[in-house]
Order: C-alpha cells, then structure tokens, then sequence
C-alpha cells in the first residue's frame, strides 16, 4: 500500500487545521514507459506549499505537492536505477513516480543525487532550491560588500540561515529576524551573524535600529507584515531589498495582493533613498546557476564553513501537523518529515 496526504475538500481558510488533510490507503504506483518507481525518505515542507494549495496548482485527488528525497525501486526511466538516490516530487506520499507524464513544477527536475556531495536530506534545503533561493538572492541579486550592513528575516530558517551566511561570508555585517530568542541565539553563536533580533519582541523596531547603527545596506525579506516595517525606515541611499518571500501574509484572504500593499508602503521612502527592489523565483535561476551555485556552496557545507540546521520530523502520519508547526514558526531549522529508512547514515 501507498499512504498519502490528499485536501479533505473541505473549504480551506487562512491557514490549515485539523480537517484540511485526509490520509488516504492507495495501490502502489505502477510505473510506465519512461517512468520509475521511488521510495520516499524525506518530505520537504515550505511554505510555497501552502499557496499551491489556496490556488488549486496541484491536480486535484492526488498527493499534496513536496519536494523530496527518494530512493528508486524500479526504473522504466533513462539514466535511472534501482537503487539511486533522488531528488523529484513524491509530495506527501510513501511512494510516487516520476518521469513522464507525472505532474510536477516545470524547473523541479528530477536528478540523481551524489551522497558524497553531503547528506541527501540536504539535497531539498541547502543544497537544493532553497540553497539556490539564498545564493541568487543574495549574492546575485543585492550583491552585498564588506562592511555593508544585511538585514534577513525569517533567519534560521531553510533560506535564512544560507542568505546570511553568504553575506557573512562576502564580509557583511548581519543581522537576523527571528521569533523565539533561541532562534536569535542560535543565529549568532551558530551561524556567526552579527546581531539577532526577535520580531516577538514588543521594541522590535528600537531593536532593529539598536542591531544597525549605520542603517541597513540589503535586505532579504522573507516575511512582510510589521518586520518590513521595522526595516523601512532603515534603508540607507542606494539600498538593495531581495523579496524573496512574505510568509506573514500566506493566509491573507484571496485576491489581497500584499506584495502590492508592501510596495505601497515602502514607496516614499524607495524613492527618496533610492532603494531597488527586487522580486525572487528561484525557478528563474535553475538553468543558469544551478551547476555553478552547487560547486560553490556544497563544499563549503561539507567543510562546515556553512552551517546548516534541519528539524527532521518522523513518520507520514505528522506531515499535516509539522506543516502547520513549520507555517506558524514552531520548526527551528529546515523542516523535514522522514517517512522511511535513510540508508546512507
Ligand atoms: P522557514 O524555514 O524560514 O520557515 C518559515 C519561518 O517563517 C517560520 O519558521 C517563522 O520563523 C517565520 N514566520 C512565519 N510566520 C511569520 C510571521 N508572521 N512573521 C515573521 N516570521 C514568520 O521557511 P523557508 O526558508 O522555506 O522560506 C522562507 C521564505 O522564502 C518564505 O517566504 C518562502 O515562501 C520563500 N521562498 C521563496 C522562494 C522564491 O523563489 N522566491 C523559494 C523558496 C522559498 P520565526 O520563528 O523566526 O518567526
């Protein structure tokens, strides 16, 4: 049997609960012509996925979409076999086929994965899309120098902890936004930013300005809401702003556009300062700096000059409940359920 997670149909509000999912029993898969039959070990949960959903992007009955990290059993699919580690898109499902004619977001590809490059859970976080969001926003798109001042939000999280260290590593000054003060912590001891500082907290633009004597250089924005208005005032002439993401409004009513809200907001001030502001889909920067971006960056992560934190979950039965945890910040890292075995640890 295949257990998977499907919508339960019911209408679905602003964020999900309880009843959104249904786990269902189905055959296993069988695969055709140019396709192959893997094994699921890692689920990535993102927040993306939770839009896929409110849009209906995903072909309505089958598995809620996901990256993830799967082994191949059986393989009708050129340059694949059993046995092969893979990155491709089971979605959340203990088993799923890839290949052709199985649905999946044009630039996720599937490919072969290399367990000596680092650890294949690895291959949907920092050596994945999530790695390459950090490094195209960051590096090629805000371009930060040394002893610019970088703000990121969301900062321990899949995309954060990367973007900063990449600016830290450029000889940046960095400063994270994070909830929980572990999470604060965590971004300076660990992953060797500059300052920390929580979004929670009822000062959180006197802290912010407190974290940024010089004003704010670049800044990489995950989350929207009241952390972009603690930046705004920040900018210094000639700012970089990398709009990666605005989580903070992922369970907004349908139709309100808060990028354009956000826009509208910072608007006096990205005249008056001169700030560009850029938009960020990773699907953009597959083909040009995919190869480029691994051979970089994967050997930092190996020699631990990157650090890298994942929270790995167990088990398909908690896949609705993480995904809620990892939306409303209770994951500490990049969110991950495991649902078989890894073989290569
Ligand atoms: P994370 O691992 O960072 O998890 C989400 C985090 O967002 C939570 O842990 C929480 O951290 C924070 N958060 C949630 N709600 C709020 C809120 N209301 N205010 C402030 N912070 C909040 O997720 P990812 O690293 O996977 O994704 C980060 C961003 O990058 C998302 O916006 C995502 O959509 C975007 N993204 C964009 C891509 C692109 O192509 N442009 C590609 C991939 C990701 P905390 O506890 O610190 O609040």
């Amino acid at each position: 049997m295949n257990r998977y997670w499907t919508l339960s149909g019911k209408p679905l509000g602003g964020w999900p609960d309880a009843d959104t999912f249904v786990l269902r029993d189905g055959a296993m898969p069988v695969p055709g012509e140019g396709q192959a039959l893997t094994r699921t070990i890692y689920i990535s949960l993102d927040p993306y996925q939770w839009g896929y959903k409110r849009r209906g992007t995903e072909p309505p009955g089958a598995p809620c979409h996901a990256r993830t990290v799967s082994q191949v059993i059986e393989s009708r699919m050129p340059g694949f076999a059993p046995g092969d580690f893979v990155f491709n898109t089971n979605g959340w499902a203990e088993y799923g086929l890839m290949g052709e004619g199985v649905w999946r977001p044009a630039y996720m590809i599937p490919r072969k994965l290399d367990p000596a490059l680092g650890r294949i859970s690895q291959a949907v976080g920092v050596l994945g899309m999530l790695g390459l969001t950090a490094y195209a926003g960051m590096l090629v798109m805000a371009d930060p120098k040394r002893g610019e001042t970088v703000v990121v939000s969301a900062a321990s999280g899949g995309v954060g902890q990367i973007a900063g260290q990449l600016a830290r590593l450029r000889g940046a000054r960095v400063v994270g936004i994070a909830g929980r003060e572990a999470k604060c912590k965590f971004v300076i001891d660990e992953l060797g930013f500059d300052a920390g500082v929580s979004h929670a907290s009822p000062t959180l633009a006197a802290d912010l300005r407190a974290a940024c004597p010089e004003g704010v250089d670049v800044y990489f924005e995950n989350v929207g809401g009241a952390v972009f208005d603690a930046v705004l005032p920040l900018f210094n002439d000639g700012a970089r702003m990398t709009i990666c993401g605005l989580i903070a409004h992922y369970g907004d009513a349908p139709g309100t556009d808060a990028r354009a809200a956000l826009m509208k907001r910072g608007e006096g001030i990205f005249k008056e300062r001169g700030v560009t502001v850029r938009d960020l889909f990773v699907g953009d920067f597959v083909q040009s700096h995919h190869d480029r971006f691994l051979t970089e960056v994967a050997p930092q992560v190996k020699s631990g000059e990157i650090k890298y934190r994942e929270d790995i979950r167990h088990g398909i039965e908690t896949v609705p409940a993480c995904f809620s945890e990892m939306l409303r910040g209770d994951n500490f890292g990049k969110m991950l359920v495991q649902v078989s075995d890894d073989p290569t640890i």
